[in-house]
């Protein structure tokens, strides 16, 4: 006789969460055009820091990586009191939705955006309250500052949105912090921001903004995606919430040896930043000519708009050996800096082309 087995369940959020997504052959291509990793590995010197600091991996960190906020406040010539790390950028927005929101709040953000909003605002058991982009595959501010309600406690944006490549203006920016009330939270995520075309910098806005709250990360234009460190900039009490609303040694001491190291690398960042941007180039004119047209990207990536033929592009570029990622009905997000793995999903995109064209969206 089996027995039925009853185990305890979690809270009714938790079960109705979206999961994070894997992209289909990721384990097994070539490539690797899925994640907005960094094509380029650390360099030998933050190898260097890694393995040093590994060989006193025994002993704790300082509870707020002391020594990554130092170099952080520098370089951005603000008080160290209003820098915060976290294993990811991620982690940092979960601390904002812990401290600021919770059942029966709402958080305004754009969509399409990063996959990842939806669920931590749910595990933070606040409402989302998505605002399509517009027919450029951008926020839509209007409607965004339209959306905000008594309940709202939290909109988050995202600039340059991934997985759509599109900026925001400084001026769109301070039309929407200007339109909405001070005790409402701005996120702005810049996970990308090194490799925008724009001049939108979230620590200038701070000035004039103190509700805003800055999200930046080592996972992309510093290539140190697998270890886990971003950062966040904000007015120094908001920064005190957020610190009470997290486990502290959030940051591994590997991780934040690594982070220090490569904020001095910047010959190596510059190169990564460089192949981003050749490879949007490359890609995006490639698609012009084959009638394909794409949003500019602000991003490592380059969001490829092909509405219902998304699953059967993405098959495609895995049997080329490249993964991607496919938002079914929407359009492919391909990571560029890599000129195989570019090559590889035009060479996957020849044999679809006519297709495509004869079939695109709207
Ligand atoms: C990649 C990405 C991040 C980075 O997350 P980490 O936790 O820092 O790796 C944050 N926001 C967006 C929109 C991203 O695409």
């Amino acid at each position: 006789m089996t027995r039925a087995v009853v185990l305890p369940r979690p809270r009714p959020e938790i079960e109705a969460l979206p999961r994070y997504s894997t992209a289909s052959g990721v384990a097994t291509v070539r490539w690797r055009a899925s994640s907005n990793e960094s094509a380029i590995a650390p360099s030998p010197a933050v190898a260097e820091a890694i393995a040093r600091t590994g060989t006193h991996g025994h002993l704790y960190p300082t509870p707020f990586s002391d020594d990554l906020v130092a170099a952080l406040a520098e370089r951005l010539s603000v008080p160290a009191a209003e820098v915060l790390t976290g294993a990811g950028s991620l982690a940092l927005l979960q601390q904002v939705l812990t401290a600021f929101t919770g059942p029966g709040t709402e958080v305004v953000h754009a969509w399409r955006s990063y996959e990842a909003y939806p669920i931590l605002i749910g595990i933070a058991g606040a409402t989302a309250v998505p605002v399509p982009l517009d027919a450029q595959h951008r926020h839509d501010i209007d409607a965004m500052i339209a959306a905000v309600t008594s309940r709202t406690r939290v909109v988050l944006v995202c600039s340059p949105n991934n997985p759509t490549g599109t900026e925001l203006s400084t001026a769109e920016l301070r039309h929407l912090l200007d339109s909405i009330p001070a005790h409402v939270l701005v996120v702005l995520d810049e996970a990308y921001r090194e490799f925008a075309a724009g001049d939108v910098d979230g620590v200038e806005l701070l000035r004039a903004y103190p509700n805003l709250v800055v999200l930046r990360t080592f996972s992309k234009a510093f290539g140190l995606a697998g270890l886990r460190a971003g950062y966040a900039i904000t007015h120094s009490e908001t920064a005190g919430h957020l610190r009470a609303a997290a486990p502290p040694f959030g940051l591994s001491s590997v991780a934040e040896a690594a982070a220090c190291a490569a904020l001095t690398e910047t010959a190596h960042t510059d190169r990564i930043v460089e192949s981003v941007r050749a490879g949007r180039r490359h890609l995006r004119a490639e698609l012009t000519a084959r009638g394909i047209e794409t949003p500019s990207s602000g991003g490592n990536f380059v969001w490829i708009p092909v509405g219902q033929r998304a699953a059967a592009l993405e098959a495609a570029c895995v049997a080329h050996g490249v993964s991607v990622r496919a938002f079914p009905g929407e359009g492919v997000r391909v990571t560029v800096g890599e000129r195989a793995a570019e090559d590889a999903v035009l060479a996957a995109l020849n044999g679809l082309t006519s297709d495509l064209t004869a079939r695109r969206p709207d």
